[in-house]
């Protein structure tokens, strides 16, 4: 069991990526917080996955653009389970316009919850961590991150500021037993992409030279890494999970 008694924090985690890493976490003895919105369905979630498993799963509603929800998170995940040994800053929207009709409230709205919502979370968690001497954050980036695409000028942004934030946030930590990373996951198969037609799905699988889209547990797996002391020299990292998306046309 990599994740043995372990308390870990899923914010987003009602769906999708969130979801898998909950559950991949659970089958690996972690007890776990789903954090998501009210009316995700988080609470039926936690209550289905409770009980399959030795550890224990629970669900908060948070929205991850208030900064009183999110510190009372960790305090009451403090105060149930003791510590909060792994956080997966994981909650985010997509969204897609031409930068040209981009509205003020439609590109605040996803800063404030693709990249601001990920700074409220980290900081609540480096503040607990720091008081444990250990932990480990990992943030939910994207190759689009690190790439730009017509219609993403928001999220694009934002998913920018988390790659180059998480290496500040890691240089901060790096001597007070904390690790922060980030994941740059490709084109992943959750309710994010259910907008998106069959022909724009095609396109999309033909930019990852593994030729698919890849699944929520295939990001699940590289958190459950980041989150584990198997990632106790890795830290600062962007670690991309992409089939080839970044590397390079095939
Ligand atoms: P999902 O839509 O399946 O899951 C996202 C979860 O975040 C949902 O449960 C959603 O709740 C929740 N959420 C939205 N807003 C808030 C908020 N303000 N506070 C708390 N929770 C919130 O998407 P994915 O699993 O695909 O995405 C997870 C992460 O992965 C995101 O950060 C996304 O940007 C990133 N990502 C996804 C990719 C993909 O192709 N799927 C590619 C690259 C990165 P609700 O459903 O109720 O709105």
């Amino acid at each position: 069991m990599r994740m043995q008694d372990k308390s870990v924090i899923v914010t987003g985690g009602a769906s999708g990526i969130g979801l898998a890493s909950v559950e991949r976490c659970l089958q690996e003895g972690a007890n776990v917080v789903i954090a998501d919105l009210e009316n995700s369905g988080g609470q039926a979630r936690a209550t289905e996955l409770n009980g399959k498993h030795q550890g224990r799963c629970v669900f908060q509603a948070v929205d991850v653009t208030d900064t009183a929800q999110v510190d009372r998170l960790f305090a009451d995940t403090v105060a149930e389970l003791g510590s909060v040994d792994a956080v997966f800053n994981n909650a985010g929207i997509g969204g897609t316009c031409a930068a040209d009709e981009l509205e003020d409230d439609e590109y605040l709205r996803i800063i404030d919850i693709n990249l601001n919502g990920v700074f409220r979370v980290a900081r609540a968690a480096l503040q607990v961590m720091y008081r444990q001497g250990s932990g480990s954050i990992v943030n939910c980036a994207s190759i689009l991150g690190v790439f730009g695409q017509t219609g993403t000028a928001a999220y694009t942004a934002a998913k920018g500021g988390v790659v180059n934030m998480t290496r500040t946030l890691a240089i901060e930590a790096a001597k007070k037993g904390v690790r922060v990373n980030a994941i740059g996951p490709g084109y992943i198969d959750t309710p994010l992409l259910a907008a998106l037609d069959q022909e724009l799905l095609d396109g999309l699988i033909s930019l990852h030279p593994i030729g698919r889209l890849g699944r929520a547990e295939e990001i699940a797996n590289a958190f459950l890494f980041l989150a584990s002391d198997e990632a106790s020299f890795v830290t600062g990292a962007h670690l991309l999970v992409d089939g080839g998306f970044t590397a390079g046309k095939s």
